[in-house]
């Protein structure tokens, strides 16, 4: 058997969790109205809702905060993250931010003024719901053109995260200049966090490129991406995981990045450009009243220090083996236990198809929901939706539309849980997968609006 990739650090200090009883989760959940969501984070035993700011820091980083400088302006610590991003990406300007979406609301509406046409368009692999939202907030439409392997989730394809070039060639075309940016996002959250292929980068960035259409990077996994590329693709067996994100990068104008992801930090983000001196100074100017100055972009000085070395840290080759390596042994240990998962797994969560695993629940009861409610009964884990209820009513017609997947996502922290920990997710389960038939489905008890899963009641049927 292959040897399990054990975890490279060792532990100095400890956050004790608390594991509580079944029937407390159970007035618990009822509290919260069946909804993960709206439960108090002490009464969860593993937390799996998101990789997003919930990693730990290391020693370095830590140390790194001691040397904050919180001067408003010009601060070294700024200077520090500026030179960082120099080096690691090639870009020669940055601007901080408070996270990936600050970086957005600076960026896209920019985007859409130097537009020629009047219909600007966004064309992506698939766009992040901050990422959609914000395009739209500017003004332009987004459009995802993902390779459709990506949509089965039980065929293995190495790179689910990719474009579909014939049709982003061709949705190029119709925009002509209509098309106001490229998004490249690496790795393909809503996809799973599935790679893209560096040629696939390549080929999407120069059909962009070649109609004057600017290549925007949402790089949130930038380094969990590079590891696949090295991993998955034979030109690239010998390469620096290094090297490979300054090929990535110098393929797009410009990149967004949710710092809170492989750049290990619990908050923050950057923009920044390669060498587009207007575009920058444009966004510079939309910063200082909605970030802060364009020094600090409403990030602490120490923010700033933790971010420049979690950069580097997110990138070295024997974490990034383990940090996959943990989420690919969930997904394994899963599979052999017979809970159906989307495969291959990617780079930061386990997706259990809960169509397959709860077949007796129809969508409108969002089996996906009422798995990961269960998961939190059998063992105290925190998962998420990512289906029907997470997708809402047609705006049009008001009826609820049933999503293509039903999924319910295993996010892992990085550098948080153990591979025990692993074991007992996978053990809870295993467990519930074993009393499926017996799995009900839910009902809406209040239903919000918009955005309703954060915040929707809901009850048993
Ligand atoms: C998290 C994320 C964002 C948004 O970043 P925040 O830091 O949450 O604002 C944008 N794009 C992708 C791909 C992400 O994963």
């Amino acid at each position: 058997m292959a040897r399990r990739i054990p975890e490279p650090f060792r532990i100095k200090m400890v956050e004790p969790i608390r594991q509580t009883t079944p029937d407390y989760r159970r007035t618990k959940l009822a509290e919260a109205g069946w909804n993960p969501f709206l439960l108090d984070a002490e009464d969860v035993y593993i937390d799996l809702l998101t990789d997003s700011g919930t990693g730990a820091m290391s020693d370095r980083q830590w140390a790194g905060l001691m040397m904050g400088d919180e001067a408003y302006a010009g601060s070294r610590n700024f200077k520090h993250l500026q030179a960082t991003v120099a080096e690691v990406f090639g870009y020669a300007h940055t601007i901080p931010t408070h996270q990936g979406r600050g970086a957005e609301q600076i960026l896209f509406p920019e985007l859409v003024k130097r537009c020629r046409g009047t219909a600007p368009l966004f064309v992506s692999n698939y766009h992040f719901d901050t990422t959609k939202a914000h395009v739209e907030m500017a003004g332009a439409r987004a459009l995802n053109v993902l390779d459709a392997r990506a949509f089965d989730t039980t065929t293995p394809y190495d790179w689910k995260g990719n474009f579909d070039l014939a049709r982003l060639e061709a949705a190029l075309d119709e925009a002509g200049d209509n098309a106001a940016g490229l998004i490249i996002t690496i790795t393909c959250n809503s996809a799973g966090g599935q790679p893209m292929a560096m040629d696939n980068i390549r080929a999407a960035a120069m059909l962009a490129r070649s109609r004057g259409v600017p290549v925007v990077i949402d790089a949130a996994r930038f380094a969990e991406n590079a590891w696949f590329i090295r991993e998955r693709d034979p030109a690239y067996r010998e390469v620096e995981i290094a090297d490979i994100v300054r090929e990535m990068f110098g393929y797009g104008d410009m990149f967004t990045m949710s710092a809170k992801k492989d750049a290990l930090v619990n908050i923050g983000g950057l923009c920044c450009f390669k060498d587009d001196v207007e575009l920058f100074r444009a966004v510079q100017v939309r910063c200082v009243p909605m970030e802060g100055f364009v020094t600090y972009g409403g990030l602490a000085g120490r923010d700033m220090e933790a971010m420049a070395i979690g950069l580097k840290e997110g990138m070295e080759q024997a974490y990034l083996d383990y940090r996959i390596a943990q989420v690919a042994y969930l997904g394994e240990r899963l599979a052999a236990g017979g809970v159906p998962i989307q495969t291959p797994t990617g780079g930061h969560a386990v997706f259990v198809d809960a169509k397959k695993m709860l077949p007796h629940i129809p969508a409108g009861q969002f089996p996906a929901h009422a798995l990961a409610c269960e998961l939190y009964l059998e063992g105290g884990i925190r998962a998420v939706e990512i289906g029907s209820l997470l997708l809402g009513r047609n705006p049009a017609s008001g009826e609820q539309e049933a999503s293509p997947f039903e999924l319910m996502r295993l996010t892992i922290p990085r550098r948080v849980y153990t591979n025990d920990h692993m074991d007992y997710i996978a053990d809870c389960l295993i467990d519930v997968l074993a009393r499926a038939p017996s799995v009900r489905g839910l009902d809406f008890e209040y239903e919000p609006p918009i955005l309703r899963h954060f915040t929707a009641r809901l009850k048993p049927n």
